[in-house]
């Protein structure tokens, strides 16, 4: 490829000092080549790992994250960039009791996108006005970029067990982003250590399985379909049955497999200043009771400019269900009798499973009231599989069951 003459080094120097000033923890600089991960990559898409994420599957996607030059034509460098995002190193689940809600900790305040994108563009204007005119493009988590496997090649860090990028002596609590330019910087090395050594302790601790450990090639599997992460935030339909009672009052992504990594020790883990990320009230901790009776009003005021508009009001009510039914007290029960009369098929459904699992008269006879008005199949499924668990935990009631065999006696 012809192009102008590379950069010298003092500009790589320059652009990670910049990079700094607008708040970034760290950069790198790497060459744009194609992908050396992406056959891993198909390989996982084809064993439908992605489940239905649309978005990472897509062959045209696929392409384009195999080659970069697809994405930003004439890209000659990508500089990568890592922020961390947590306020504290507690795990998630310390101190929230099961009757309270757990959101992920990257999702507890601002959504993270457009604020890093802001920055990234902020750098790559930089560049422009002071180093040379640049055509490139910034992502953040948004378009078709193995950003990890750039991480590692421009000298961040590794790629976990967890499948996390982890910067050394920092931790994995950060998020990533990327300016494809068409420059040719000066690179840093490529981190070619796997420091996690001989540690297991995240798939140990994968309440669903997930992780998968690593395959031929070194790469991390995950198998998307059984992470939390997945069911609670990019499923859009029922979370499967068996899953269900693994989830806890996990209602927006996990973190356990972070939590529990030693690069994320409070000796290493790495809080942010940044106001953005500090916790809002009324998210992380929240009651659950009180979650799932909120309207679709009282949702956008929640969660307004938080990345937990993404499951919309109807995902994330799915989940509280599924919690409220985790937790199993009988207090849930006026709550989700009301939830199983909401608008939407899905937290109906969600709802019927969690008074399913709280053996109480009054969840038992309300189930009864809706099969008889339901009309939505699924939901009607769910009503009737959920009457069928409470009948194998509750003693039965002597009237009716004088009836039922009354007619057996009969018929
Ligand atoms: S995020 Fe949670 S469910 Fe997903 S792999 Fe990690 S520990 Fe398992
Ligand atoms: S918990 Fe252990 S195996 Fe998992 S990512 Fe951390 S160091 Fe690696």
């Amino acid at each position: 490829m012809t192009g102008p003459a590379p950069f010298p080094e003092e500009v790589a120097a320059a652009i990670r000092v910049r990079a700094l000033e607008l708040g970034f923890d760290a950069a790198g600089i790497t060459p744009v080549s194609p992908s050396a991960w992406i056959d891993a990559y198909r390989a996982w898409v084809d064993q439908g790992m992605a489940g239905e994420m649309g978005y990472l599957s897509r062959e045209d996607a696929i392409e384009k994250r195999g080659n970069p030059q697809l994405l930003v034509p004439g890209s000659r460098t990508a500089i990568v960039v890592a922020r961390g995002y947590s306020p504290d190193g507690v795990p998630a689940s310390e101190g929230v009791p099961p009757e309270r809600a757990v959101f992920s900790r990257y999702a507890r305040n601002e959504d993270y996108h457009e604020l890093l994108r802001d920055r990234l563009i902020e750098l790559q204007n930089w560049i422009s006005a002071e180093l040379a005119p640049v055509n490139g493009r910034a992502y953040v988590d948004t378009g078709a970029v193995l950003e990890r496997e750039l991480a590692v090649r421009a000298g961040l860090g590794w790629v976990g067990r967890n499948t996390m990028h982890i910067r050394p002596g920092r931790g994995s609590y950060h998020f990533l982003g990327v300016i494809l330019v068409d420059l040719e910087i000066p690179a840093d090395a490529p981190f070619v250590e796997d420091r996690c050594g001989s540690c297991h302790r995240c798939l140990s601790a994968c309440p669903t399985g997930a992780l998968l450990g690593r395959n031929e090639t070194g790469a991390p599997l995950l198998d998307a379909r059984r992470c939390i992460s997945y069911l609670t935030i990019e499923l859009k339909g029922p979370i499967p049955r068996d899953l269900r009672p693994r989830i806890g009052n996990r209602i927006y992504g996990c973190d356990i497999c972070q939590e529990v990594c030693p690069h994320n020790s409070p000796k290493f883990v790495h809080i942010t200043r940044e106001p953005a990320f500090l916790p809002r009230t009324g998210v992380h901790g929240a009651e659950l009771i009180e979650l799932v009776e909120m309207s679709s009003e009282e949702f956008s005021r929640r969660f307004k400019g938080s990345a937990v508009k993404r499951t919309k009001r109807r995902g994330l009510l799915r989940n509280v269900a599924v919690a409220l039914g985790n937790w199993g007290a009988p207090e849930a029960v006026p709550a989700l009798v009301k939830a199983l009369a909401d608008e939407e098929p899905l937290v109906r459904g969600h709802a019927a499973w969690a008074l399913g699992r709280i053996a109480a008269a009054e969840g038992q006879a309300m189930l009864r009231d809706r099969l008889g008005i339901e009309e939505d199949a699924w939901v009607r499924a769910e009503i009737d599989q959920a009457l069928n668990d409470l009948d194998e935990q509750m003693p039965g009631d002597p009237v009716r069951d004088k009836i039922d065999s009354a007619l057996n006696e009969a018929g």
